[in-house]
């Protein structure tokens, strides 16, 4: 038995013969597209292929051993899977009657007798099989029928269903929804939509009631649309493509994240998203990222971000002018000790309004530091507007303010950069604003300097000399020259002055290039702490050695700093001690300006050391402001005359000044020592005025320690020479 393979455009059907040849037979009559002839050899064999397929036809033999084609087909009529299948008995028996008979009895289509005509055979076939073909086909579609409906009635409960979770989510979800309607031939206005549908949720976010809302037009609701939601409205409705936009609705007080789309001709459906509660948490971030909390003031981050703005604006902008201002407020830090820090804070907070209040509403202000503000002014028509506002501000900062019932006034040191300046980092700039803000506080506070190159040579060296500086003492760097100063009456040697040199590798580097930024550092203290104790080391030393003149004394210099060290007496008493050094040997050198200072201060401390035997000389006579007469209340006992007098004593003007000097000295008692004395004519015309001592290369230059020595040795032998 063989079986082709059973597809739907296949047509079975069964030959069933005992005989080989017979269904060999068949099988080649009827085989043709279409149709496969499976076999079988015996009515069981039918019967259990029956069981499994299905079959257009049945051909069956009557005479077979076994079971008989007869009662085969009566199994077939009796089974309710087969019963429907069409039987054809092909039998050589006879045509008779009876047999016929029977053969319908048992469910028989058809009869052929062998030997039959092929032609018959075939055209009997085919119309079962086509009858077959259109039974499967209506059967299909019924099943297909059948599916559609099971699936109709499937998707319409779905339907339903959706439909229900839809309103369910409709009225229950937190965004809003409104669908408006609008003009479709204009360009959509979002203010003239009208409200078709709402959802509860927009209803809250608009808090108005559903039937105030439908039928309305938005603009009604929310008469501040803001333009740009609009203009978005207006461009999803003409694009159909849906678009997204966060926005603040003033008229209801909140953020809304706002969905719009096109669900249909004339339609614009809005879906917002209430996120008022993120954008103020946003708003707070960006408040504590980008400002100053004391002073609501930009702070330093957001200050650079602007100026790096600005700088792009100028690049891309010709001429566009913008300024940076630098300012640092000259006397605050006394505020916070004196009165306290929340009195310390009023102040910034109203240095913060005047600086603001000057500055228009384009420009940035920004707090950088403790008492450090900066600005950057934009859009400046000229670079004298600059430093208008510049002065402006610090004429502000003059008038007093009343902080906790204290009338304080301030005074500010402004740096201004003026831009285009070529600056790759917005950093740089506000380095050189700071740069320029240091120059102008040298000056003595309250001033505006505009930054130049030549600034940042300085302040880069200044910054080298500092960073070495601080290992200079440990490494033993500094050096004393000493340089003598002699009796005018009769050339004879008086003293010295030590002065600091720093040595740097082979060169010695003059206090001039480092003293100044040892003052600003602090580091001046310990190196003149440093300078007073050789001094004194090396003057007992001498003393002991030579046979030092009974007036010699060995002059200091104090910096400013140094003498306001509280404990100056101290360290004085501690380095004369400890090198056995007769205090009337050492003679400490101030200048004018740290006399005049804080008068009442020095005048109780220069009695100290007057107590002690130490004398104090004032340096640089003539180049301060202090008056003659004033001076009568110090107990000083040498005024130096500045060397700028000296050295030019050719202008008559000079020449004055230096005679009236030295006879106003001598009458309050000080004696007088001319510093700078370069000729002999010089030297002459002092020793005429009779004052006492002179100092300049003329009689020599600062010496090193060994050249000291060999001069000492000459001057002051202990035995004398040739004795
Ligand atoms: P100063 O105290 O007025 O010292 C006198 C300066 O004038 C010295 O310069 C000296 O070399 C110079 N000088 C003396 N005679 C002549 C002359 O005939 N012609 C010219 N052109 N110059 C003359 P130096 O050594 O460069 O010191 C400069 C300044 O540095 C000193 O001025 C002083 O203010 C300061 N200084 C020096 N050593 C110390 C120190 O140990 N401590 C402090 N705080 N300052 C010091
Ligand atoms: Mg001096
Ligand atoms: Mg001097």
């Amino acid at each position: 038995m063989g079986k082709a393979e059973n597809t739907p455009e296949v047509i079975d059907i069964l030959a069933v013969d005992d005989e080989q040849v017979n269904l060999l037979l068949l099988t080649g009559l009827l085989r043709r597209e279409g149709v496969n002839v499976v076999t079988a050899r015996s009515g069981y064999e039918a019967l259990k292929l029956t069981e499994k397929h299905d079959f257009a036809l049945i051909l069956l033999d009557v005479m077979m051993p076994g079971l008989d084609g007869f009662t085969t087909a009566e199994r077939f009529r009796a089974d309710e899977r087969t019963c429907h299948i069409p039987i054809i008995f092909i039998t050589a028996i006879s045509k008779e009657q009876r047999h016929i008979f029977k053969g319908y009895e048992a469910g028989a289509v058809d009869y052929l007798i062998k030997p039959f005509e092929h032609e018959i055979l075939k055209n009997k076939v085919q119309v079962f099989v086509d009858m077959y073909r259109q039974r499967l086909a209506v059967q299909r579609a019924g099943e297909v029928l059948a599916k559609t409906v099971t699936e109709l009635r499937a998707s319409s409960r779905a339907l339903s269903d959706s439909r229900a979770r839809y309103q369910s989510l409709f009225t229950s979800m937190f965004n809003g929804f409104a669908l408006l309607s609008h003009d479709q031939g204009r360009a959509v206005d979002l203010a003239q939509a009208r409200i078709v549908e709402i959802n509860p949720a927009m209803e809250q976010m608009l808090a108005r009631p559903r039937e105030a809302l439908m039928d309305h037009l938005l603009g009604e609701i929310l008469p501040n649309l803001e333009g740009y939601l609009r203009d978005f409205a207006a461009e999803v409705a003409r694009s159909g493509k849906s678009g997204l936009i966060e926005s603040y609705l003033g008229d209801i007080k909140r953020w809304l994240r706002i969905q719009a789309y096109v669900p249909g001709a004339g339609l614009l459906a809005l879906v917002a998203e209430d996120i008022t509660a993120r954008r103020k948490a946003e708003e707070t971030i960006q408040e504590r990222t980008f400002q100053d909390p004391l002073t609501g003031l930009a702070n330093r981050a957001l200050f650079m971000d602007r100026l790096d703005q600005s700088m792009e604006r100028s690049r891309r902008r010709l001429n566009y002018l913008y300024a940076v201002l630098f300012l640092d407020l000259d006397n605050f830090k006394p505020i916070n000790s004196s009165l306290g820090h929340a009195a310390g804070d009023k102040v910034l907070r109203a240095v913060a309004e005047k600086i603001k209040n000057v500055a228009r509403g384009l420009d940035t202000v920004a707090r950088c530091g403790a008492d450090e503000f900066a600005l950057i002014l934009e859009e400046l028509k000229n670079p004298g507007e600059a430093l208008r506002v510049a002065r402006r501000i610090c004429k502000e900062l003059a008038q007093p303010m009343d902080v906790d019932g204290h009338s304080l006034h301030f005074s500010a040191s402004v740096g201004v950069v003026l831009g285009p300046a070529d600056y790759a980092q917005p950093e740089e700039l506000l380095q050189d604003a700071g740069i320029a803000m240091e120059q102008a506080r040298a000056l003595g506070g309250g001033k505006v300097k505009v930054f130049k190159w030549a600034m940042r040579t300085r302040a880069q060296y200044a910054l080298n000399v500092n960073q070495s500086m601080h290992h200079a003492l440990e490494r033993q760097q500094f050096r004393l020259h000493y340089q003598p100063i002699f009796n005018l009456a009769d050339n004879t040697l008086a003293g010295f002055e030590a002065l600091i040199r720093w040595q740097v590798e082979d060169r010695l580097v003059p206090p001039d290039d480092f003293i100044p930024y040892a003052e600003q550092t602090g580091l001046i203290v310990p190196i003149g702490q440093w300078a007073l104790a050789e001094s004194c080391e090396k003057t007992a030393a001498w003393a002991e050695r030579f046979r030092l003149p009974r007036n010699f004394t060995m002059a200091v210099n104090l910096s400013a700093k140094q003498f306001a060290q509280p404990d100056l007496v101290r360290q004085l008493t501690r380095a004369l001690e400890e090198n056995h050094l007769d205090p009337q040997h050492l003679k400490l050198e101030i200048t004018e300006t740290m006399v005049m200072q804080n008068p009442e201060n020095v005048v109780h401390k220069l009695r100290g050391l007057r107590e002690m035997g130490v004398k104090v000389s004032i340096d640089d006579f003539g180049t301060g402001y202090s008056s003659l007469s004033y001076l009568r209340r110090f107990p000083i006992s040498t005024l130096k005359v500045d060397r700028s007098f000296v050295s030019d004593l050719d202008a008559f003007e000079n020449l004055i000044i230096v005679r009236t000097i030295v006879s106003l000295a001598h009458n309050l008692g000080f004696d007088v020592v001319a510093e700078g004395i370069e000729t002999e004519r010089q030297r002459d015309f002092l020793a005429d005025l009779k004052c006492e001592y002179g100092q300049g290369y003329l009689f020599s230059r600062p010496l090193t320690e060994e050249k000291t020595l060999e001069l000492l040795s000459v001057c002051c032998p202990k035995t004398p020479a040739g004795s």
